[in-house]
């Protein structure tokens, strides 16, 4: 059977994902896309998923018969519309991050998956799927470092784009970091604080850049990363838990290593898409695997919720250099056959 996937956004990881639902995942096929440049739109479809019907707005396609799930890959402020279109419309969605640009906004999704009665929305946080990070997990789950005491973590960005200004390195770079660390602990937030320091002289315009966050888990774990965009060696992710007992980091992603002119060296990866290519994968399969099976497994809209409520906390202390509290509203029940933290698998 073949799950008949709708892509609202055919921009850098839209065409990405079309390619993966179109040809290299088992079980689905794109046979709709739009984009507000229907051009684009268009070229993509030419492309990547020939014969899929380009329609003029997301909710054309959401209304589309053939469409029987969705996914959203535009720009973040259009979210919340077409995941409630998909919502009304009954059919699955699956939503790039972040699933609202507001928490005001996720609660208002959360509220209409609610409504309509059933799981309908996952949230393209990609890392749970990570083999690297899912084998961190195991060690902290498995109790062998004891309990977790203190995780260091870095998010570094060889460099950004010119439209990468203001709170993005909070909203669009370490909300991978708030969703992945929530699930790893399986705990949530208390409170952040925003540490900046001296700003490096290749960060265009006035962004800040390198800053440090802290977050406190009701656990009391204390939580540091290091988000520096504009770092110019590569993409470099980095994440070690200290337990009672020991300690356990992410494996660094596999790299020949090479001897050469008197100098050990390994390449860095330079490119995101590629550093977490094999997790996208397993991430869309298990969404079109689960979707088809008429189930939904993967990050919920509360996490979306919960991870728009931390980001916002962590731009209010970055302005503010305050400790913000991270108040959330209480969990609903629907989501309390999920895991403590509300949050389901993977
Ligand atoms: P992008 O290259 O700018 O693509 C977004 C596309 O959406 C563009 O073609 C844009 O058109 C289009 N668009 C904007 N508003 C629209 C609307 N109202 N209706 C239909 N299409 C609209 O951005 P991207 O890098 O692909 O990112 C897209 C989303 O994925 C963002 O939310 C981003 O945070 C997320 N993302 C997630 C990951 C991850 O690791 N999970 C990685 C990358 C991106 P115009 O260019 O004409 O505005």
């Amino acid at each position: 059977m073949t799950l008949n996937v709708g892509v609202i956004g055919t921009g850098a990881i839209g065409q990405e994902h079309i390619g993966r639902l179109h040809g290299k995942l088992a079980g689905s096929a794109v046979v709709a896309v739009s984009d507000i440049d229907r051009d684009q739109a268009a070229a993509a479809a030419q492309r990547l998923c020939p014969g899929a019907t380009v329609h003029r707005s997301g909710q054309d396609l959401v209304d589309d018969p053939r469409v029987e799930a969705v996914v959203v890959t535009s720009w973040g402020p259009s979210h919340e519309e077409f995941v409630l279109a998909a919502i009304a419309a009954r059919k699955p969605v699956f939503c790039e991050k972040p699933l609202a640009v507001t928490a005001e906004a996720c609660l208002r999704i959360v509220h209409a998956e609610i409504a309509a009665g059933r799981p309908l929305v996952q949230v393209g946080f990609m890392r749970r799927y990570d083999q690297g990070y899912r084998l961190l997990k195991d060690a902290v789950v498995s109790g062998t470092i004891g309990a977790p005491l203190l995780v260091h973590c870095a998010h570094r960005n060889a460099s950004v784009p010119p439209h990468y200004t203001g709170d993005m390195g909070i909203t669009d770079t370490f909300i991978h970091e708030i969703d992945v660390l929530r699930w790893l602990l399986d705990d949530d937030y208390v409170s952040a604080q925003v540490v900046k320091g001296r700003r490096t002289r290749h960060a265009p315009g006035t962004l800040e850049d390198p800053y440090m966050i802290l977050l406190e888990t009701r656990d009391g774990v204390r939580i540091d990363t290091e988000v520096f965009v504009n770092c110019r060696f590569g993409y470099d992710i980095q994440c070690q838990v200290v337990g009672e007992d020991g300690t356990a980091s992410l494996p660094e992603p596999a790299a020949v290593a090479m001897r050469r002119d008197g100098q050990r060296s390994s390449a860095i990866l330079m490119d995101w898409k590629l550093r977490f290519v094999d997790a996208y994968d397993v991430e869309l399969q298990d969404w079109v695997d689960a979707t088809a099976a008429g189930a939904m497994r993967g990050p919920s809209a509360w996490d979306g919720y919960f991870a728009a409520v931390t980001s916002d906390a962590c731009v209010e202390a970055k302005r503010t250099g305050a400790i913000v509290p991270i108040v959330a509203d209480g969990r609903p029940a629907f989501y309390d056959r999920q895991t403590p933290t509300g949050r389901r698998g993977p």
